[in-house]
């Protein structure tokens, strides 16, 4: 409820406390209107900054379950998805980058337990925790991606470092993690990742297929005992895919569009398999000449269909719109192949999309001066 207060406030002063913005469509920063004076000119290219900014989030599409969705647990993630996207809001109202946006958010989604990244990840099939990140920077095409980092915090954060700090567009395990604390990034040990819902997960899925059930990881809290109750909150066991990756893409004042996604990646997942968030292209991608896109859904399908760039493609080739470009990709083309997931998507000139086809995904966007939207299921708006 707080938080909600809290969103409606920072919305009012995002629609009382601006001048009117000025819109452009080319996804550069529109020109000076004056430039009479030195200092017209000072102030001018400081308001030529102003392009309406705009967010949408997303923490995972799956098989979501209203007759399995306890009323704490629904309001716990709807609370996530707000605090997240009220963060990346509060970063773009005050001119901050699309970048510094989606990365102020996506920490925030990889330290709550219900989603699939940082805390909370789902586990691989030897019982650790293995995440993978990209950010891309749609004004430079620059591009940070890791995967199987076991020690790093803020997995977006080490990709965004990639990106910035390394001559590299993609650094994988214990490399991925010593490049971090190269930086500077906060190291962990594995068991911060770790959470009881998730390891029940894997736990269960390894005994339907019958493969070994590793030791509990080290340094974590013994295991409950059976009688205990559970906790509906974090139950997060359902039928089907398992949901909760993380992604955003953001538009700023500049005009530039980025795109980010962290994720654990499959439950029991094996061999250092790797899902489509941090390829580039895939579960990722961002250009101002185009579109920003980051997926949710099961990696490998999104991997061969090139699900970011391809809708990108849709847009910049094909001059569709932003929502018929991913609904052509989400509906019709990953459907067709039965690989389940969404997108969501954000243009320079401020269209917004999402698309899934599955039964949920969780979801948030707003516009500056607009209202927050956050939903869960299919029939939501
Ligand atoms: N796309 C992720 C992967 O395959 C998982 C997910 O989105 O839930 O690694």
């Amino acid at each position: 409820m707080k938080l909600r207060i809290a969103l409606l406030l920072l919305c009012s002063a995002m629609v009382f406390g601006q001048g009117a913005p000025v819109a452009s469509s080319s996804g550069k920063p529109a020109p000076a209107k004056t430039a009479a004076t030195p200092a017209a000119t000072a102030s001018a290219s400081k308001q030529s900054v102003t392009h309406p900014w705009a967010v949408v989030l997303h923490g995972g599409a799956g098989v979501m379950n209203r007759a399995r969705m306890t009323p704490e647990r629904e309001a716990a993630y709807r609370a996530g998805l707000n605090e997240a996207l009220t963060a990346a809001a509060s970063v773009l109202n005050k001119g901050g980058s699309s970048l510094d946006a989606i990365e102020a958010a996506i920490q925030l989604l990889e330290d709550n337990p219900l989603f699939n990244a940082g805390r909370g990840a789902v586990f691989a099939a030897d019982g650790t925790n293995q995440l993978d990140a990209a950010m891309m920077d749609g004004a430079t095409l620059r591009a940070g991606a890791v995967a199987d980092v076991t020690h790093t915090r803020h997995p977006i954060s080490l990709a965004r470092a990639v990106m910035e700090r390394s001559p590299h567009v993609m650094l994988i395990g214990p490399g991925a993690d010593a490049f971090a604390a190269s930086v500077h990034l906060e190291q962990v040990p594995p068991s911060f990742f770790f959470t009881e819902a998730r390891w029940r997960d894997l736990v269960h899925d390894l005994e339907g297929e019958g493969l070994p059930v590793p030791p509990r990881p080290a340094g974590v809290p013994p295991a409950p005992s059976a009688d205990k109750p559970r906790s509906s909150l974090f139950d997060l066991s359902d039928d089907g895919h398992r949901f909760g990756t993380v992604g955003v893409v953001a538009l700023d004042r500049r005009g530039n569009i980025a795109a980010g996604t962290s994720t654990g990646g499959l439950t029991g997942k094996r061999w250092n398999r790797v899902g489509d968030s941090p390829v580039i292209g895939a579960g990722t991608y961002a250009s101002n000449d185009s579109c920003a896109v980051s997926g949710t859904g099961v990696g490998e399908y999104f991997i061969r269909y090139t699900v970011a760039r391809t809708i990108c493609a849709l847009v910049q080739y094909k001059g569709m719109k932003l929502q018929d470009a991913a609904d052509e990709v989400v509906q019709h083309q990953l459907a067709a192949a039965h690989g389940d997931g969404g997108v969501i998507a954000i243009t320079p000139d401020g269209q917004l999309a999402w698309s899934f086809n599955t039964p949920g995904m969780f979801r948030a966007r707003i516009k500056e001066g607009g209202k927050a939207e956050i939903a869960i299921y299919k029939d939501e708006p």
